[in-house]
């Protein structure tokens, strides 16, 4: 197959030289450089590659570009190779378009010209962009093959399931040519979906998420007994903890029960992150935490949840749900927060089919063209939004109080009012829903009248706050009233160590009433809540680790 292409598109010819040439020099064993003088002639040049089947990894435009700017450009490829890398080309006055187009064109990184010396300013963007091209394939050209149908809450867990794993597969309907056919070789009906056929032809009907996390080379077994340090839970937190725990020499063990990444890995833009001046994807800064722990020694099991913690002498075993355990000398919890449900007739029987907690990226594309709902006004729900409303035709943001002043941050209301095809309707909450297997209609309530009124409504995406789930450390582990995981100082009560803590010294700050027990993350009482805070919690939790060890 003939290597991917990195386009670049300048109208000055002598910066267009030089960019291919800087290019071509770094990366011209691997990758085919094509240059272009203008929008027009880029995009013939897109046309062509797409019909001869080639891949795109990167596209580089100059914003001020005659008749179609960078951005627009950009916009426009997006519609031939949406996976493609992209990078904005600016001279420093324009670095306000340039941070615009972030959210519109989805932009990775914009750079200033000039960018030499390119071994500074060029290369070490565009390596980093390769590299996440590479890790994220196309999925049409993926040999995981997922037959379903659009409207069934198995399917959807299948396909959310490999989304947030980060696992590229086709999806077909059942009612297709190309998915009736798979079926029939399989010997099944369109009744007896979700079918997975693997690379090596392995068929999966209706997998666990156990069964499909082995068939897609995501590790489900420790290879050990006893370990220095189990960190329980993928999110930011627990990476965090399993980076600092392996790179310090700790034998880690991190155990997932979905998806690494946690409810970061759902964010489609994160922009508060330190060092990420023009934000990151969810999925990206997942994929890197999860390659760096991995290089570090850290094993990674998912689909593995922990459902029992217990003291053993100085050991610490935790139970899994099949009644296998591993024990270790220290544990990070870092299990997070986990969305409410939104209690409302007829909303529970919907749930994967048109009613979704979170943003369910996968299901972004279906939703092409139609009207979607979003439930909640903060954060969460702003970013799917934004997100949202690349691909559908409205997307109305239901809020029960005012405006989202008090919920959101600044940026993203102000992003939010530039998109023409989001609406916010405040007042307004979801009383109901009703459909005949999957969502139809929903019923809105004005929180101020009392009133209702039916619309009709495919798709719904709850964001209504979290809860801990941490019922299976009851009696073991100390917890505040909403069950989030005490801590510290936060267990000293008047001065007192919790009942039955054993040590002649008070807990560490993210200790819990178990020594050598720590939590860390939003599952921690007065926890932050963000990812920066999170990564900070894993990384702090695992040098007290190191103290209490030294102590042992
Ligand atoms: C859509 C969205 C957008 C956001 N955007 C931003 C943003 O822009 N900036 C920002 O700073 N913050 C943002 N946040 C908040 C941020 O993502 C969280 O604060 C952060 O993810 C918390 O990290 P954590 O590791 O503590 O927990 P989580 O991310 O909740 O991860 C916990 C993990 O533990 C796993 N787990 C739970 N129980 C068990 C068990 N018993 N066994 C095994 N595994 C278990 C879960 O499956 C999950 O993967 C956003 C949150 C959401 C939902």
């Amino acid at each position: 197959m003939a290597n991917p292409t990195i386009l670049t598109v300048d109208d000055d010819p002598a910066v267009s030289r030089a960019v291919a040439r800087d290019l071509r020099r770094r990366y011209g064993d691997r990758y085919r450089v094509v240059r272009a003088s203008g929008g027009d002639e880029a995009l013939e040049a897109l046309r062509e590659i797409k019909l001869r089947g080639g891949q795109l990894a990167v596209l580089l435009a100059d914003y001020r570009m005659p008749k179609m700017n960078g951005i627009e450009f950009l916009e426009a490829a997006m519609d031939l190779f949406p996976l493609a890398r992209r990078v904005l080309l600016t001279a420093y006055a324009d670095t306000s378009a340039a941070i615009d187009a972030i959210n519109v064109v989805d932009l990775d990184h914009y750079l200033l010209k000039p960018w030499s010396p390119p071994e500074e300013n060029l290369y070490p963007v565009l390596d980093g962009l390769l590299e996440l091209w590479l890790a994220t394939p196309d999925p049409t050209a993926s040999d995981i093959r997922v037959v379903g149908h659009r409207w069934s809450a198995p399917s959807f867990a299948v396909r959310d399931f490999l989304t947030r794993n980060l696992v590229p597969y086709r999806w077909l309907l059942a009612d297709e040519p190309e998915g009736g056919r798979l079926l029939a070789a399989a010997g099944l009906t369109a009744t007896q979906v979700p079918l997975v056929v693997t690379a090596d032809g392995t068929t999966l009907v209706r997998p666990t998420e156990p069964e499909l996390a082995a068939q897609v080379g995501l590790s489900t077994a420790p290879t050990a007994e006893l370990y220095d340090l189990v960190v329980v839970g993928g999110g930011p937190a627990g990476l965090g903890a399993a980076v600092y725990g392996a790179s310090e020499g700790l034998r880690t063990v991190l155990v997932e029960r979905q998806a690494t990444g946690g409810q970061a890995g759902q964010s489609s833009r994160i922009e508060n992150y330190l060092g990420f001046p023009d934000g990151v994807s969810g999925a990206q800064l997942t994929d890197r935490a999860r390659r760096q722990a991995l290089k570090f020694g850290a094993e990674i099991l998912s689909t593995r949840e922990v459902v029992a913690l217990e003291a053993a002498g100085s050991g610490r075993v935790l139970r899994f749900g099949d009644g296998t355990s591993i024990t270790a000398h220290t544990v990070v919890l870092a299990t997070g927060v986990s969305y409410r449900r939104l209690e409302a007739p007829g909303l529970d029987e919907l749930t994967g089919c048109g009613v979704f907690y979170g943003s369910a990226r996968s299901e972004a594309p279906s939703c092409s063209g139609e009207d979607i709902y979003i439930v909640g006004g903060a954060n969460s729900a702003g970013q799917a939004a934004v997100y949202f409303s690349r691909y559908a035709r409205h997307v109305k943001v239901l809020i029960r109080g005012e405006d989202l002043r008090h919920s959101m941050s600044s940026y993203l209301i102000n992003q939010i009012s530039t998109i023409d095809n989001i609406q916010v309707h405040p007042w307004t909450e979801v009383a109901g829903g009703k459909g005949d297997g999957h969502l139809e209609r929903l019923t809105l309530r004005d929180t101020r009248q009392g009133t209702t009124q039916t619309v009709d409504a495919s798709w719904l995406f709850i964001f209504i706050g979290a809860q801990p789930r941490t019922d299976w450390l009851d009696g073991v582990v100390a917890r505040d009233s909403h069950g989030f995981v005490l801590t510290g100082p936060d267990l000293l009560a008047d001065g007192q160590r919790p009942p039955g803590w054993p040590l002649a010294r008070d807990p560490y700050h993210l200790e819990s009433s178990v020594p050598g027990v720590f939590a860390a993350g939003d599952v921690r009482a007065s926890s932050v809540k963000r990812v920066a805070s999170a990564v900070g919690d894993g990384a702090m939790a695992v040098s007290l680790a190191h103290q209490y060890l030294e102590t042992q």
